[in-house]
Formats: C-alpha cells, structure tokens, sequence
C-alpha cells in the first residue's frame, strides 16, 4: 500500500464505525489542493540541477493548515498525499484550529553544500509563495529541515509579502521560533507514554527497556527525556547503523558523540547491532522515530516489545497494525504519539500572531495539558466503541473535520 492508501484504511476503518456517508467519505479524503514544482538550482560548480518539489494541502475547515517539509529522496506526491492527510487528522485529534497540509523536495541534502541547500529552499518558496501564509498554510521542519530551513522560508516569504514570521514554524528562538518547540515532539512522545501507562495501571518509565529507531530530532529527545525520567534505553539507531548497551545508554554523551561523528554508531562501550535486529529487541517499548513503513508484515511476527510508541509519521503499515493488535501489543498511533511538535508549532504561531513570547515553562505546562485533554477523549472513545488506540484518535478526527466541513458548507 502506499502512504495515502494506509492512511486512507485508517480512515475507512473508523468511518465504518461511524456511519458516514459515501459522499461525506470522499470529501474528507479527497485533497483540497496539490502542487509539484520543479526545483531548479545552480550547484556551487556552476552546474544546473533540477528537483522536484511538492506541497499537498489535505484539509482546511478547522483552520489554516498545518504540515512539515522533508527533504529526502524518497519524498513523492503520493507521500506527500499520505502525510498530508495525516496531518489534518492529528491537528484535529489535538483539537487545534488549524488543517493538514505536507510537502518536500526530492532531494539528498547531504550532498548539498549549505549555499545550494540554501538557494533550494528559496527557490522553493519562489514557486509556492502564493499558496502559503500564516492564514492559509503554514510549513513547518520535517525530516532532514530544521530551524535554519525555517529561518531561509521566512526571510524568502518575507521578501515577496512583508515581514511575516508566521508563515513558518520551528523557526530559531532568536527569529521568532517558540521556546521548547526543538524538542516539542519528543516531550510529546513521552507525555503520551505517561498517560498511557497512568490510565493502564501499567507501570512507570523507570521501570521499563526501550529501544528507539532513529536518533533526528524526534528520536533523540525522546531518548533524552526516557532517560531523565529512569527509563532505561538500551538500544538506538540511525541512518549509519544501530547500537546496544543492556544496562541503558547515556544519551546526553551519545548526543555529544553524535554531534562529533554524525552518527550513533561506534559509540564507545557499545555494541553494534542490524537495524533489523533492534526492531526485534525484547524490550518494553519500541519507539520508531524515523521514517515510514518500517513495521510491515515482513517483520511484524520477529517484534517482541509489549508498547509500539509511534513516533515516527506512519511507522507501521496497516497490516502490520492488525497483527500487533491480535497480539495484544498496545500501539500508541503516530496522530496522537507524535502530536506534541504541531502543538508546539501552534504556540508558536499564536505568540507570532500576537507579537508576544512565551516562557518556557508555560510552552511545556501548556503542551502537557493538550496532551492529557486528547489522550483523556481518545481513550474514552476506545472504551465506549471497543476500538484500537488508532482507530479511536481517527474517529476523534474525523468527527471534528466532518462537522466543520457540514457546518461551513459545502
Ligand atoms: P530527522 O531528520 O531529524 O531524523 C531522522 C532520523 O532517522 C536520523 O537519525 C536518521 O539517521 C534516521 N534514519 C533515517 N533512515 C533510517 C533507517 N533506515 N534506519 C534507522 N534510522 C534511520 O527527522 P525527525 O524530525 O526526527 O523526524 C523523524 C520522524 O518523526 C519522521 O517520521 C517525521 O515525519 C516524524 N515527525 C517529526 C516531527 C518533528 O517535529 N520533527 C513531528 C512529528 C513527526
């Protein structure tokens, strides 16, 4: 399946809980509006190279929307579809006032020096300006784009419109981001842990192994907030390899280690295991936090942890998802796991708006509380419908998008 029919599945299989419509059903799926551009640039070597460039705008009855960029070479229109529509369910399970939207280069920006990755980001924004804005769509850092991304789209959109630091979020602190957003979404993953393990009497991070795939900007804060917190992460991984150490790894000196080498691999002390092998790690908890796709019904039967944290966009394919399920292994889904950095993002663009900062602590109380409110309904509907976490958070979503859309008209 493909990202937009996994999603779509999700989708489908809570409107059948829900009764809806056919002709309702295929206004909420149907995108509002998709847009493939070619991205070409001069190399630092005079040479002309062309990339494609995609922005997917799901949904907007809640609001302007909201979605990350990606820089990768896997980013295609039917991703961009697959997140994209992703996107417009987690704003909504999150209950803020915005839509989905999600988008990309075609591109392996490790190659790039930063200038050409700096040109492409503008010349990027040249072709898309007139789509986005902080009342209408709203980009925001993905895989591989961060905060100097953010700071170029800015200082671009800016450019063409007048100052307008809410065009973007997860821009710099010193340029109008929002203080805690860098680690917004890990913060997030394990706020949603804790309420989880609260409303399940089961247990305390302390007492729990995990294993995290991916060590960006997700995993590794994830890492670092499980640790401070006594919970014991004995094995990671990233795109140069995995490692594990049983008695629980120091992720503030892997940081460093990563920050040095590029990688987590040959952290010293450590030992080197396949990528494979650490999605197959009896642990507790497994965290994906990288990319799509990597739980599938190839490896589902070889998975051993009794909690899937989704960190990660659509880490487990949807067959994947019924095995674990029939297992009885507890999947907490991506559109509530991982929503803590669209929340963030949304502070952010409120103190933009309002040409007002926020302390830290308030950005972190406030990202706790929106986290407990949405867990709070999800896990009533999955009580009161006899339905998977998933499934609840789709019919949380779908509800809120659908009676938006009927209330606005058609
Ligand atoms: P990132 O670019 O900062 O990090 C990605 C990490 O995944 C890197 O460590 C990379 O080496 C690793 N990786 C790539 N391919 C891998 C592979 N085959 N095996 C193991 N590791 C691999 O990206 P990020 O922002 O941390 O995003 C990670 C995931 O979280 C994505 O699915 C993204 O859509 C999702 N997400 C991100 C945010 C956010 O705020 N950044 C918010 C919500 C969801």
């Amino acid at each position: 399946m493909s990202p937009i029919q996994e999603v779509n599945y999700y989708f489908r299989k809570a409107a059948k809980v829900m009764d809806l419509s056919p002709s309702v059903e295929r206004m909420l799926v149907n995108p509002y509006r998709e847009v493939k551009v070619d991205v070409s640039i001069h190399l630092d070597n005079g040479d002309l190279e062309n990339f494609t460039g995609y922005r997917v705008q799901h949904d907007r009855s809640r609001g302007p929307m909201k979605g990350g960029l990606r820089y990768h070479p896997t980013v295609d229109m039917e991703e961009a579809q697959g997140l994209a529509s992703l996107m417009t369910w987690k704003t909504a399970v999150m209950n803020l006032p915005f839509g989905g939207a999600k988008g990309g280069i075609a591109v392996d920006p490790g190659k790039l020096s930063a200038p050409e990755l700096e040109r492409l980001t503008r010349k990027f924004v040249q072709l898309i300006h007139d789509i986005i804005g902080p009342h209408t769509d709203i980009p925001a850092p993905d895989v591989n784009t961060n905060a100097q991304v953010m700071a170029w789209i800015m200082d671009e959109y800016s450019r063409i419109h007048g100052f307008s630091p809410a065009v973007v979020t997860g821009k710099p602190v010193d340029l109008f981001g929002s203080r805690g957003r860098e680690e917004a979404t890990g913060r997030g993953v394990v706020f949603a842990l804790e309420e989880y393990l609260r409303d399940a009497k089961a247990g305390e991070i302390k007492d729990k192994t995990f294993a995290v795939q991916g060590f960006g900007n997700v995993g590794s804060w994830t890492a670092r907030f499980l640790r401070q917190r006594g919970g014991k992460v004995v094995a990671v991984s990233d795109v140069g390899g995995a490692i594990r150490y049983r008695p629980g790894l120091d992720i503030p000196a892997l940081t460093e280690h990563v920050k040095k080498t590029r990688s987590v691999a040959g952290f010293p002390g450590t030992e080197a295991i396949g990528n494979d092998e650490l999605l197959a790690l009896d642990v507790d908890v497994l965290v994906p936090a990288a990319l799509g796709g990597v739980i599938t019904n190839k490896n589902v039967d070889d998975i051993r942890a009794r909690i899937v944290l989704e960190a990660a966009n659509a880490p487990t394919t949807p067959e994947a998802d019924e095995a674990l399920t029939e297992r009885g292994v507890v999947v907490l889904p991506d559109i509530y796991v991982n929503a803590g950095g669209v929340t963030v993002s949304y502070f952010e663009w409120a103190q933009n708006i309002q040409q007002f900062t926020w302390e830290e602590d308030k950005v972190n109380t406030e990202l706790q509380r929106h986290m407990r409110e949405a867990y709070a309904t999800l896990a009533r509907v999955a009580k009161e419908r006899k339905v998977s976490f998933r499934t609840a958070a789709y019919v949380v979503a779908i509800g809120r998008v659908g009676r938006a859309t009927v209330l606005r008209g058609v």
